[in-house]
């Protein structure tokens, strides 16, 4: 069993006691460096991405091997969002961006990776098949390296919720990781679902890794006219004309929006620099409120809390934070 590694208390904890003698959850990277080639959902470009292992406290960070020089780095953080209209795109003082992070970051989340170089030779993380199943197998072929410090985590101090009419954002405290998710579609193929995952023992390659993105066929054609979504297919999205599913094989779960809703705000949370130990309420909440909910956290102080977790905490809390069965039930939400 990996996973603890003794070390000194480190300074954001000095105050604290830790209960286990020292043994602490470890940080992660890759064991090995690994490349996917893959379609740019807006361009249509071919990519190549190649996940690099990386040092303890690196923390996640795209690099464009298009471009020369220091201006090629783009850290994976929440105050680095500079677009969340059709994807969450990163982007950094010079002007670089990466866009469609979302779902390898809620892969990197899933397979608790905490440091990792994600190099891509243009502007947009290949879409792959709309989810994080390929990013997940990739994480899985390279293989995972413990490292030598302890897991940093964001331990949710007091609920913090972003409103914009109907749709909400809400992180609250809580021992684990759990989520909650709620849509609602004035369209028949989707109309009402809800989520709710708590995530102590299962798995998010289980329960959300495969579940695609979405999108309407009128949208696609306007998308495209305005040069966008170049690259969108029915191989890469489900795709919805009427009230009725294009793909050919229907959809991989019967609540499969949902549950990809669910991808996006778990990719979209890693971008707090650390898993996060509390509860998260979407509802019918996007990439912009899952970014302006970070925003609000990060500014007030007493809403949350550095920590690290013991290994004796490792089984109960966020350690293993995707380890939990999916409940999809609207009572969840109630
Ligand atoms: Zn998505």
């Amino acid at each position: 069993m990996g996973g603890e590694t003794k070390i000194q208390k480190p300074e954001f904890l000095k105050d604290r006691s830790i209960p286990t003698g020292g043994m602490f959850v470890a940080q992660r990277t890759l064991k090995s460096k690994i490349s996917c080639k893959g379609v740019a959902l807006h361009s249509g470009d071919k990519v190549v991405m190649t996940l690099k292992p990386a040092a303890c406290g690196a923390g996640i960070v795209f690099r464009r091997t298009d471009i020369a020089g220091g201006g090629a780095f783009i850290p994976a953080s929440w105050d680095r969002v500079v677009d969340t209209r059709m994807c969450t795109v990163l982007g950094n003082e010079d002007g670089v961006t990466v866009g469609t992070v979302e779902h390898l970051m809620a892969a990197l989340a899933g397979c608790r990776i905490d440091n990792a170089l994600i190099e891509i030779n243009g502007p947009e993380v290949p879409i792959m098949d709309g989810s994080s199943a390929p990013f997940v197998f990739l994480v899985e072929c390279a293989g995972v390296q413990e490292q030598d410090e302890p897991r940093r985590f964001i331990r949710i101090e007091k609920p913090i919720s972003i409103r914009d009419g109907f749709r909400t954002a809400t992180l609250s405290p809580a021992d684990g990781f759990s989520l909650s998710f709620e849509i609602d579609f004035d369209n028949q193929a989707i109309s009402h679902q809800t989520i709710s995952l708590g995530l102590a023992k299962g798995s998010f390659k289980k329960e959300l890794a495969r579940a695609r993105t979405f999108g309407f066929l009128h949208d696609a054609e306007k998308l495209r006219a305005a040069g966008l979504a170049r690259g969108g297919s029915l191989d890469n999205a489900i795709i919805i004309s009427g009230g009725r599913i294009l793909n050919e094989g229907g959809l991989r779960f019967d609540d499969e929006f949902v549950r990809h809703k669910a991808l996006d705000a778990v990719g979209d949370l890693y971008l707090a620099g650390a898993p996060v130990i509390g509860r998260f309420d979407g509802i019918c909440s996007g990439h912009d409120a899952n970014n302006k909910v970070l925003q609000a956290l990060f500014a007030d102080p007493g809403a949350w809390s550095y920590d690290v977790l013991g290994s004796d905490e490792a089984d109960v809390t966020a350690a293993d934070a995707w380890s939990g069965e999916a409940v999809p039930s609207a009572a969840a939400l109630a």
